[in-house]
């Protein structure tokens, strides 16, 4: 009906008027946008601005399958949140107001996501008076949550949610003093990726809505709120903070953290949020940060976010750090004393690019998020740290990625993974990461180094504050960088990549020279031809340590385990990355010793990456699961709802 409307217009054009042409511009937008967003259609049109990313939202209902929001209808731009954190009740209570854009003439609903949130009052802001509204919460999806809709009068573009959160929230984890390294003050922090933010707010909440957001947060008086917002560095303690993230960012990186925080600072617009205990070591691991916001801006231009802070949540954070913009979440198993495993925070801060300024329109595309990210954190690695720990870390992961996709579904090994009626957390694997990465190692391999970063800090601009999908990334990469070097690359090489499952056999292998050495003096070790002091480990770094050990046979006796165990006291090693792998090896050739620091390493840390595969290996022999299910039972309360619902599938 659209397209007939254009055909009238444009036979009419002699006598165009204004407009009829205004609307002839729009209905050809709205095509060149659908067309931009299918899967068939061979745009020639890139989709570039703000207008033309709302017509595809319009065109695709829903662009984004894990959101029962109406994003055809209405566009959330703000939330004012008023929020206060009971630590008895494990709640937040309070409200959010959403203001919203009507995308189309008679919309009678806003609908919003929820999940385990008891809504007590909704009004409705009407001339500015706010008044009664009418309301209905539905039943619990397991995957979705709970349909908030809630019926809109006319000239409504405000809406008032008073709600409270429940304590199994699964995007908050509620800490008891215990549980925190000062013992003395319980703490609290939200992870809303995936699709966690709507257990915390009510709020149409998919990566495909951008909305900026104020907050006023109240807490007991002697604890410090901290959210993904400006952050003052000199806050005084008070019990009442207030924030504002005037950048429209996707729900899924509204965060905050609550606890006996202090701040030091790292350069004049980086600095480290912590418990007092571990504030000094944290700032000693990570006073690279600068230098790595630096490098970055080199790289792909400016840092658009004002601040970049850190945030060391307890042990128990199940990831190893989450992009919050202008606060990185992070866990505390990578202060290691020596740098070792900072490209964490490389990770981290190049979400500020990819990710948090470029965003994945839905969780199908998260490998634009997660690869383009890796892609940038091993830069960055490589700016600071040289080549030569680039190419290990980059071999490290690969290794990974070549075990994951041999345990994977098939259909998860797809870059542009299908979803549909999954939750996005069951498909979480290192594939949209290393995979990801690699792709656009390849892209740089093949149309070199300059072209190429050239091409990234064009799109990091061009989309910069949007969210887009597969196939927008797609259409730009066509037109800008396959068809301005023709005959380089194929679009079926590029379709492979993104639409085939497995690893393409034109994947590079990334190796290193060092990890070349530690092969070579492996074999003559397992030959028998050096001993363990002839290995030549004094040099080694962290990074040598883990390919050493994770390329070790599976098979090792008790008592060559035992020797080099006395040799390098690894079962002792407080390198959570190596005792993690040594640990796995140990628990594979059936080295017992390991067991009284393995019960302990899984009730001290709650980061997924470094538990999950000690259990799931503990649980493949009868002892071992017995073992598995006693330490679980210790270890599961102090577990994020995230670890929890991982590991309550493999512990059974
Ligand atoms: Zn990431």
């Amino acid at each position: 009906m659209k397209k007939h409307q254009y055909l009238i217009c444009s036979l009419a054009v002699v006598t165009a008027l204004a407009g009829c042409q205004q609307e002839s511009e729009d209905v050809a937008e709205k095509q060149q946008a659908a067309e931009a967003a299918s899967t068939q259609v061979d745009t020639k049109e890139v989709v570039v601005s703000k207008v033309e990313q709302e017509e595809v939202r319009k065109a695709h209902n829903p662009i984004d399958d894990h959101t029962y929001g109406n994003l055809h209808e209405v566009d959330l731009k703000h939330l004012d949140l008023d929020l206060t954190v009971d630590f008895e009740a494990k709640s937040l209570k309070g409200y959010v107001d959403l203001s919203f854009d009507r995308l189309q003439d008679e919309v009678s609903e806003l609908i919003l996501d929820t999940r385990d949130i008891n809504v007590s009052k909704v009004e409705l802001n009407q001339n500015e008076q706010w008044v009664a509204g009418e309301f209905e919460l539905a039943e619990k999806d397991e995957v979705m949550g709970s349909k908030l809709t809630i019926q809109l009068e006319d000239g409504v573009n405000k809406v008032r949610v008073y709600y409270a959160t429940q304590p199994q929230a699964s995007g908050l984890q509620w800490l008891t003093p215990e549980q925190t390294d000062g013992k003395k003050h319980p703490f609290m922090y939200s992870q809303a990726q995936a699709i966690h933010a709507r257990s915390f707010v009510p709020v149409q909440d998919s990566p495909a809505v951008r909305i900026t957001y104020n907050a006023t947060i109240r807490t007991p008086k002697e604890l410090l709120a901290v959210m993904s917002a400006h952050n003052e560095p000199d806050t005084e303690l008070d019990g009442e903070y207030h924030f504002e993230m005037p950048q429209a960012i996707p729900t899924y990186l509204i965060a905050i953290g609550v606890g006996d925080l202090k701040f030091k600072a790292m350069s004049d617009r980086t600095g480290v949020y912590a418990e007092p205990a571990i504030l000094d070591a944290a700032v000693a691991e990570f006073d690279d940060t600068e230098d790595m916001v630096k490098v970055t801006e080199d790289l792909y231009g400016p840092y658009r976010w004002g601040r970049y802070d850190l945030l060391i949540l307890p042990p128990a954070f199940p990831y190893g750090g989450m992009e919050n913009p202008r606060l990185s979440f992070i866990t505390p198993t990578v202060i290691a004393g020596d740098k070792s495993l900072v490209n964490l925070i490389a990770h981290e801060l190049a979400h500020s690019w990819s990710g948090n300024l470029v965003t994945n329109a839905n969780w199908h595309d998260f490998w634009l998020n997660e690869g383009f990210t890796s892609y940038v954190e091993n830069r960055i690695m490589e700016e600071l740290f040289g080549r030569e720990r680039a190419l290990m870390e980059q071999s490290l992961a690969v290794q990974d990625l070549r075990q994951a996709v041999q345990d994977l579904p098939e259909e998860y090994t797809v870059l542009n993974v299908d979803l549909k009626g999954a939750d996005p957390d069951d498909a979480f694997s290192t594939v949209p990461y290393t995979k990801g990465q690699m792709f656009l190692v390849w892209l740089e391999e093949k149309f070199g180094r300059e072209v190429f970063d050239a091409f990234l800090v064009k799109y990091f601009d061009h989309f910069a504050f949007q969210s887009i999908t597969t196939e927008q990334f797609k259409a730009y990469l066509k037109e800008n960088l396959l068809n301005k070097h023709p005959d380089i690359v194929s679009e079926e090489e590029i379709n492979t990549w993104i639409h085939e499952p497995m690893l393409p056999e034109m994947m590079p292998n990334p190796t290193s020279d060092a990890f070349n050495i530690v092969d070579a003096k492996t074999k003559q070790l397992l030959s028998g031809e050096i001993t363990l002091a002839e290995l030549g480990t004094k040099e080694w770094t962290v990074h040598e340590w883990l390919h050493f050990i994770n390329n070790l046979p599976t098979n090792m006796s008790n008592d060559d385990m035992m020797a080099m165990d006395a040799e390098f006291k690894l079962t002792e090693s407080t390198n959570n990355e190596i005792a993690h792998a040594w640990l796995l090896l140990s628990l594979r050739s059936g080295y017992e010793v390991v067991m009284p620091r393995l019960e302990n390493y899984l009730i001290s840390i709650g980061r997924r990456k470094l538990i999950v595969p000690l259990y799931k290996q503990l649980m493949e022999t009868e002892q071992g699961a017995e073992f598995a299910k006693r330490v679980y039972k210790v270890a599961r309360p102090g577990y994020h709802p995230l670890a929890q619902a991982t590991l309550d599938e493999v512990v059974k």
